[in-house]
This record gives C-alpha cells, structure tokens and sequence, in this order.
C-alpha cells in the first residue's frame, strides 16, 4: 500500500545579529508554509525576541517551532546574556563574539544527534557547522544573506586580485569576469578579508569559503528575475549549487505581523500607518541604516539639515550608541520646524510595515541585503549610502545594474560613518530620489521589479519553484 513519507525536517540555525535572525526566522516560516516541519536552533536570550513572530506563523497554519541551545558568553569573555552582536559594548568585541559560537557546537551536535533533522540550514557565520552536520551525516545547507551579485564579485577579487595592480586606495579597478563593467576602490572593501588568510577576519573568511565547499549548497535569499547574470554565472561557471528563495521578507502580509518582525518597535502601528495614510502617495522619504550603525553627532545634524532644506516628507530611523533622551544632537528648532513633515523614530523601527505604504516614495539605505532587497520588493527606488560589510557591492548593483538608485557618495569603507556626508549632499541625493524625470525613471523601474519580485514567491514564480526544487533534492537524499 502507499504511504505518503513524513513531511521534511529542517532545522534553520541563524548567526545571533538582527541582519541574520530575522531573514532566517522569515526562512524558516517559508519553508514551514511549503509542508516542511522547521525548527529555528537560536539561544535563550535570542528566543525571547523571536516568541512574536513564532506565534504569528503558528496562528496561520505554518509548522515552526524553537529550539535552544546555552551560550555560554561567560566562559567567552563577554558579558553575561551577551548573546547578540547587537548586544556588544563595542563593536571591537566581533571577532571573539564570532569565534564564542564554537561553544554551541556540542549542544548543537547532541540536538542534532537526537532529532536527526534531513537538513541543517547554517547560517554563513558559522562556519563549523559543516563539521558537525558531517559527522552526524546530516547535510548542511549554507545560508548566504547576500546576493549572488556580491558573492560573484567578492569571490572574483578574491581570485584575480585586481586591487593589487593599482597604485593607490582610490585608483578604480573594473572587477574581472563579470557580465557587467562594474568599477571598484579598495577603500569600499576591506582587502585584509582576503589577503590574510591566516588571522582574523581574513582567516574568518577563509573557513567561510572552506566550509561553503563541504556543504550540501546554498540558499540565497534574492529572485532570479533581480539579478539573472548573476545566478547563472554562480551556478555554472563558479560551479556552486544553489537555490533562490527570496524575497523572504514577502512571507508576512497583514499589519500585524509586519509590524512584530525583528525586535519591538519605538512606535505603534497604528500611530506610524495614521502618520503616513495623512500623506500623499509617493511623497515620503524613509531612512534608515540597518540594525547596527550609530552614526557620529555631526553626521546626524548634517543628515537632519539636509532632510529640513530637501523639503520632502520624511521618517528618519535614528539610533544612538549612548546620549539617552538628549537631542543635542540636532540642529536647535530642528523637531518643530520639521513638524508634520518629518516622524523620527528613535530606535526600532517596523520596516517592512513602513516600506510596503503607499505614501512612501523612496528609501535612503546603507544597502545592507535585507533592506535592499526590502525596497526592491516595496518597488522603491533608493539613496544609496554604504558603510561596510559587503555593501558598496550592493550598492553597485542597485546603481550600476538595475539603475534604480542614485549613491548619496560615500566612497571609503568604515563601521559607523566615518566617511562624513555634508548636508548639502544629503539633500542633493533625497531631491534626486524624490524630483525630477530621472527620478520617475528610477520609480518606474523600481515599480516593475517590485511586481517582479512579489510573483516570484506565489506558486509558479521562480522563487516559489527553486524552493521547491531544494525541497525535492532534499527528499531524493532521503531515500
Ligand atoms: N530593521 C528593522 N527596523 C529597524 C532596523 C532594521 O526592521 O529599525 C530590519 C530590516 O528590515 C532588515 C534588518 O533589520 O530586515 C537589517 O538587515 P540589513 O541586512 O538591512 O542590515 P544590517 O542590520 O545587517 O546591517
């Protein structure tokens, strides 16, 4: 007689930083709601913030639950419930918050050992999962939170070298092999990522690399439609296997679980879609720069000036590393004379919620993947601002590929800002977002990849089918 097999267990383990967590948990409710049993592996302290979401999936059918492991940041040297990179002192503590997560290993191996999932999808940031999945012959699929635009790019420099031929930081250097003339520094990357194999973060990035050879493939979390070259160039000629699954974001659809996604917002739902429904359509600027950055005083007062002199509407995500509820650092008058025009919200902002409303007509990004891909998917056009990890190379392909995007003009890499932008250079860039024909241009073009990218995840579309595609290799292993 037949009998239909068990559904697919997967087991979804996110690096602990908001930029990682939350695409992942979105991964994993995705895979819930195509008939897959998915687990997210994450600790105590990062459980707490996922309880919203897990609960939302869970009320609309999808099969996700939580399973934690200790983290002993303690016996790491750091402090205590430190179980976040958000949740540093100092973002000099990385390295060894990242070398901290090979403490999980054995609690995770035991997970693995008892519940023997058919995958472990790992996150890129650690690395020594692909060990532990290989001794308990579990495969391990490795999530990449990037595009495949970025990981050709990287992967070129770091193969060719091309930076090594030019004679100063700021001489440009096309990037070899790629379908596109795309023209790079060496003051938008860091070259000691793939200089210096043997410490630090170079020797992070080398058992990336190493670990990503030994896994099953790897999820990406972008639409075939964005970046096409891109996926066949890293398919074929790289020779990796992967799959496209995203957007992932698209996985939410209603107010409320828009509004609950990553951590607890600084302001209502209901208070922000009442500010914004007051607004015309296409008339508000949103910026925000990711979970992470704190920008110096004097940036934000040149951001704050630029916004009050560009005119527009506009809602400014500020965090602020210290300083509590001073606003020394805005332009005096600055919050009444912006009244009604500008809503500031200070921490936490619900981005998704923000980005899909038909008042906002452009995004100002520090191109981390999740917002890029957030705004394509919004059918936003975008300021570009990049600040560090891999995002002057989004920042390529949102400007030089899709050409949806004009760059606000940083050019050096640096954590937090460094790179000074005046505030006339900040009105510039929202006046170019917001006025003008090219600006219609960039929208129109925004607006088409955003329908793009919603049929890629309904039944059908790209998405939706190579998830399926994964799901298939999956239980071909199985048997
Ligand atoms: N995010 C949010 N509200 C905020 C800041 C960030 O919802 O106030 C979300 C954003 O939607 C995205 C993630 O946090 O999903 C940030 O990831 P990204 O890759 O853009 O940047 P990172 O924080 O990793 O630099």
């Amino acid at each position: 007689m037949y009998s239909e097999s068990p559904p697919l267990r997967v087991f979804v383990f996110p690096f602990m930083a908001p930029g990682h967590m939350i695409p992942m948990v979105d991964m994993a409710r995705l895979l819930g709601s195509h008939g897959v049993r998915s687990t997210v592996v994450t600790t105590p302290v990062n459980e707490t913030h996922l309880s919203k979401t897990i609960e939302n999936a869970r009320s609309a059918g999808v099969d996700v639950d939580v399973k934690t492991i200790p983290f002993p940041a303690a016996e790491a040297g750091l402090p205590d419930g430190c179980e976040s990179i958000d949740m540093l002192p100092s973002p000099d503590l990385f390295l060894q918050f990242y070398r901290a997560t090979n403490l999980l290993r054995g609690p995770l191996e035991q997970l693995l050992e008892e519940e023997k999932p058919d995958c472990l999808i790992a996150d890129t940031f650690l690395p020594w999962t692909a060990d532990s999945a290989e001794k308990l012959d579990v495969p391990r699929i490795l999530f990449n939170g990037t595009s495949f635009f970025a990981m050709c790019a990287m992967e070129s420099i770091r193969v060719c070298k091309p930076h090594k031929s030019v004679s100063s930081d700021s001489e440009p250097f096309v990037i070899p092999n790629l379908p596109d003339e795309i023209w790079m520094t060496r003051t938008q990357f860091l070259a000691e990522l793939w200089d210096n194999e043997e410490e630090g973060l170079g020797k992070m990035v080398a058992d990336m690399i190493d670990s990503a050879l030994k896994s099953f493939g790897t999820v990406v979390n972008s639409f075939k439609e964005l970046e096409p070259a891109y996926v066949d160039l890293y398919r074929s000629v790289m020779n990796r296997r992967a799959w496209h699954v995203g957007p992932v974001s698209l996985c939410y659809r209603n107010v409320q679980e828009k509004g609950t996604r990553g951590k607890v917002a600084a302001i209502g739902d209901s208070e922000c879609l009442k500010w914004l429904d007051s607004k015309r359509p296409d008339s508000v600027v949103y910026l925000c720069f990711g979970s992470g950055v704190n920008f110096p005083d004097a940036q934000l007062r040149d951001i704050a000036s630029g916004l009050e002199d560009s005119g527009q509407n506009f809602i400014w995500v500020i965090r602020r590393g210290s300083g509590g509820d001073s606003t020394d650092y805005l332009p005096e008058g600055f919050e009444e004379r912006v009244r009604g025009r500008g809503l500031l919200i200070r921490g936490w902002a619900p981005q998704v919620l923000i980005l899909d409303h038909p008042s906002v007509g452009g995004f100002v990004t520090h191109c981390g993947w999740n917002s890029v891909l957030e705004g394509v998917s919004a059918g936003l056009p975008m300021v570009t601002w990049p600040l560090s990890a891999e995002q002057f190379f989004n920042e390529k392909l949102i400007t030089g590929v899709l050409k949806t995007g004009v760059g606000v003009g940083t050019t050096k890499w640096s954590r937090n800002g460094e790179d000074h932008m005046r505030s006339d250079q900040v009105e510039k860039a929202v006046r170019l977002l917001m006025e003008g024909e090219d600006a219609e241009e960039r929208r129109r073009r925004a607006r088409q990849l955003g329908r793009t990218a919603k049929l890629a995840v309904e039944k059908d579309g790209s998405s939706y089918e190579d998830l399926e595609n994964l799901l298939a290799d999956l239980k071909s292993r199985r048997h």
